[in-house]
């Protein structure tokens, strides 16, 4: 048995600590603040529960897995499926429901543009080639080489590889399948699940249009809470202990690791590699600000609504300046639509975010003057293009802003830390192996990247790693 420090309890952290556990290992994860789950979480306020943080759930056979793999299925909230999984609305008055279904999709895409619901199809096939040539080779192993990813790829045959190489940015996938820009913006969305923007992140990234297709949206019946409550359990019953309030550090004493005056034989940092190593002034993912509304009757809105901004090219190059945009994209998400347990009869709970840049030196001062703009920013826009919200009086009940996910270790703010821009983007993200043996990194802001379950794939890399340096299983 030997002695494994887990720094941090988000989702990769206690995903890690309660692997190692039942590997056999002596595991002790120290998390800073007073909760586990990190960005990650509900909250319950006057009968109605709010996702804070995620509430798109993909990959439902990697957060199963996870919890096989942590002898915990029973502690596995229910995954619901969303069979419209996004409805989108612009501000010119179009709207498109985007449903797990093709077909449906394609329907709703033939009003938008020309040839709209063929040119969907042929963007979903290619969504699908690029998740064969570089989304499941990049998600199948810790990335270590470009060798060893290029091995995986051609696994999958070289003309897939040779698509996986040839990619452009997103915007320029979405130009080349969508003649009208409602299209191009419905495929440009899909760079925001990494914090990046459509005009700078690789194609690659259409491959979470194929997911959210092939796999569905879901939701954690109950809150993504639940997810985080059953992690937790899970990894206090294969005996890790949990120290909470407890900021750690780790220094070297010959091959041991010191972590809060104790010694351990390896340390796994669920903490931003980039905010653990003090590098935090270059570019960074976006920061999100989220406003929660009460609504005194049950709304007639699917789980995701998205609210377009007219602009997008001018959304980003205002995001990417480090300014709050002036016009902005907004999610909406209503989860009573498909989860009655989320809001008591006669009443709903509205989470609505907005992306945000990371936050200069100094700008926490500023936070509550942002939030207020933003909120009201917020009630004019669903006002407006929510027919359905324009009589509805809405009550503010919580916020989150970039100031909460700082406290929560978040590099100025920033959602998933690294900035994954560029042709090779994620191929540079800080890697899971840390700079000397029996260090390693687990979480959004390492490889396979942020979101619910690749933090899960991550933690389980990382424990796999470890064990491997400890010389057990791996
Ligand atoms: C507003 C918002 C919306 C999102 N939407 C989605 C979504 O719809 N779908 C999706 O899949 N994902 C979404 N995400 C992303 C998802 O929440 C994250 O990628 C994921 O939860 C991150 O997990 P993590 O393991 O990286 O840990 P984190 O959540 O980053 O947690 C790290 C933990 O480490 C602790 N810590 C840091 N430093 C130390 C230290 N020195 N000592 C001890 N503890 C420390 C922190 O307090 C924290 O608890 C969203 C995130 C946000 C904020």
């Amino acid at each position: 048995m030997k002695r494994v420090a887990v720094i941090g309890g988000g989702i990769g952290g206690l995903t890690a600590a309660g692997v190692l556990a039942r590997k056999g290992h002596q595991v002790t994860l120290f998390e800073a603040t007073e909760a586990l789950g990190g960005k990650a979480g509900s909250v319950s306020l006057d009968g109605l529960t709010f996702d804070t943080g995620p509430t798109v759930m993909t990959m439902p056979d990697t957060v199963r897995a996870t919890f096989a793999e942590l002898g915990a299925e029973d502690l596995m909230p229910r995954l619901e499926r969303v069979a419209l999984q996004t409805r989108y609305r612009w501000p010119d008055g179009r709207v498109f429901d985007c449903w797990e279904d093709l077909e449906r999709a394609a329907e709703q895409a033939d009003a938008l543009e020309r040839e709209g619901g063929r040119s969907l199809r042929a963007f979903f096939r290619e969504a699908e080639t690029i998740y064969r040539a570089a989304g499941q080779p990049y998600l199948e192993a810790p990335y270590e080489t470009m060798m060893g990813f290029m091995a995986r790829a051609a696994r999958n045959g070289l003309s897939t590889l040779v698509t996986g190489l040839k990619l452009s940015t997103l915007d320029g996938l979405a130009r080349a399948h969508f003649s009208g820009p409602h299209l191009r913006q419905f495929v440009g969305r899909f760079a925001t699940y990494a914090g990046a923007s459509p005009y700078e992140a690789n194609a690659a990234f259409a491959m979470i249009a194929h997911i959210e297709r092939a796999f569905g949206v879901h939701h954690a019946v109950g809150g993504l809470g639940g997810i985080v409550r059953g992690l937790e359990q899970a990894a206090r019953r294969n005996g890790v202990e949990v120290v909470l309030g407890r900021k750690a550090t780790h220094t070297s004493r010959g091959a041991e690791f010191i972590v809060d005056e104790r010694a351990f034989d390896a340390v796994i940092v669920n903490a931003d590699p980039l905010q653990h190593r003090g590098d935090v002034d270059q570019p960074l993912t976006m920061s999100g600000y989220v406003v929660m509304f009460e609504a005194p009757t049950r709304l007639a809105l699917p789980h995701h609504t998205i609210l377009f901004s007219a602009d997008y090219a001018k959304e980003f190059a205002e995001l990417g300046s480090g300014r709050v945009a002036d016009e902005l994209t907004i999610h909406l998400c209503h989860p009573a639509a498909t989860d009655p347990t989320m809001a008591p009869a006669g009443k709903s709970g509205l989470y609505a975010m907005v992306n945000v840049p990371p936050m200069p030196a100094g700008e926490e001062a500023r936070w509550p003057e942002h939030a207020r703009r933003l909120e009201a920013f917020i009630r004019a826009r669903v006002k407006a293009l929510v027919p359905e919200l324009k009589d509805v009086e809405l009550t503010t009940v919580a916020e989150r802003t970039p100031v909460d996910l700082a406290k929560k270790g978040a590099p100025r703010g920033s959602i998933y830390g690294f900035l994954p821009h560029g042709r090779f983007g994620p191929f540079k993200r800080p890697a899971i192996r840390g700079e000397r043996p029996g260090l390693f990194f687990a979480g959004g802001g390492t490889h396979p990247g942020g979101g619910v379950p690749l933090v899960m794939l991550s933690g389980r890399f990382a424990a796999g790693l470890t064990a491997e340096h400890l010389g057990g299983a791996s």
